[in-house]
């Protein structure tokens, strides 16, 4: 296991890609970004609003998926207010949504926004859930299909030229298999996180194709036979980032989750993926997979947005990464249906015990690596 020398991201995240002086991908393209020509870009945005609305004739000229949240609200109302856009926001809820998710998406819908709410057969979701929890321990996985496709889909069917999303995971965590790092969002399937993007992966536990239709990426061929384009915006905005669109997103209306504490939530930022719970369960099992949560992540941005020293990004993911409430396994166990130690026991299956081993006293796994420090999994 080896850190960044900059960041404190660790080179055990799937596909992740360090330079020969030991920098992560990630602080390299955020390097990189210091000498971009940002009013090259801005006149590239320009050209591209304009073949936009050459082409939207009778219907919106954009698609924005969107969940409510920090990114999202940058993302439409950059659109909006900045592209000159007449944007269809589309919003695939998860099953059990928060209160806080659900506030946050009818702030964005009410800055004036035409938007599509899709709503996902919860039994189909909820198999798949506790399924991808036994096979991958990932609960999520399955669930990023269709809030990604949906966007897809939309535009394909109602004949909407553009698709703005927000940032490209190949920039932003420095994966960039598949993904590349310019502006292009029609390759968003062949990243980490959808895999090819086919729904046929979740033909499983009795669930029909036919069950899926919003899970299947579609083809590309077709959208570009529809000459429907897809783009990030993260290229063409400068500020982007993780803490600079929560600020933003904060001043217009953004709420965050309510007792918000890090030590029950895994995470320090109390605005960031709030409309499920389901994602701090997939932090606690991503931690003791590859050795690193969520505040490993959002420590690193803040390093790379200019807010934090290495040093206090090591402190914070040594107090914070990997914590997670019980109140959030007791809450997940109920929904998938299984007792809180059958809970443990597949977690425990998933646990990388080259990283972590087991307290004998207290039964809990504790990390065998020091945060920040190069580590030999071998010893
Ligand atoms: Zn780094």
């Amino acid at each position: 296991m080896k850190y960044c020398k900059r960041c404190v991201q660790p080179d055990t995240r799937p596909k992740i890609k360090f330079d020969q002086s030991g920098i992560c991908f990630a602080c390299k393209f955020t390097e990189e970004r210091k000498s971009v020509d940002w009013g090259k870009r801005e006149n590239d945005l320009r050209e591209i609003v304009s073949w936009t609305k050459k082409r939207s004739n009778g219907s919106h000229d954009c698609v924005i998926g969107i969940s409510g949240g920090k990114d999202s609200t940058v993302q439409a109302l950059f659109a909006k207010e900045k592209m000159g856009l007449n944007c269809l926001l589309v919003n695939l809820a998860p099953d059990g949504i928060t209160k806080w998710g659900a506030h946050n998406i009818e702030n964005l819908i009410q800055h004036g926004f035409d938007t599509m709410l899709y709503r996902p057969n919860p039994k189909v979701w909820k198999k798949l859930i506790r399924y991808s929890f036994y096979k991958y321990g990932n609960p999520v996985k399955p669930t990023e299909y269709p809030l990604w496709a949906v966007s897809y889909i939309t535009a394909l069917r109602h004949k909407i030229p553009l698709i703005v999303q927000g940032d490209n995971a190949g920039v932003t965590v420095g994966v960039t298999e598949g993904l590349g790092h310019d502006d292009n969002a029609l390759n968003v399937n062949l990243g980490n996180t959808l895999d090819g993007g086919n729904a046929s992966d979740w033909v499983v536990e009795g669930i029909t194709l036919k069950e899926l239709l919003w899970y299947q990426f579609p083809d590309k061929e077709e959208l570009r036979k529809a000459d429907i384009r897809a783009i990030y915006l993260d290229y063409y905005i400068k500020e982007w980032g993780h803490w600079s669109n929560t600020d933003f997103s904060v001043k217009r209306g953004l709420t965050k989750r309510e007792n918000h504490d890090p030590l029950l939530a895994g995470r320090m930022n109390p605005y960031c993926s709030i409309d499920s719970d389901a994602q701090i369960i997939n932090q606690l099992l991503k931690y003791y997979k590859f050795g690193f949560g969520f505040v490993t992540d959002e420590t690193s941005y803040a390093i790379r947005e200019g807010r934090m020293t290495r040093q206090e990004a090591i402190g914070l993911v040594e107090k914070y990464d990997g914590k997670c409430g019980e109140n959030y396994i007791k809450d997940f166990c109920e929904y998938i249906d299984i007792p809180i130690d059958e809970f443990w026991r597949v977690t425990d299956g998933f646990v990388n015990k080259r990283l972590f081993e087991k307290d004998p006293k207290t039964g809990k796994w504790i990390p065998r690596f020091k945060v920040g420090v190069d580590f030999n999994e071998k010893e």
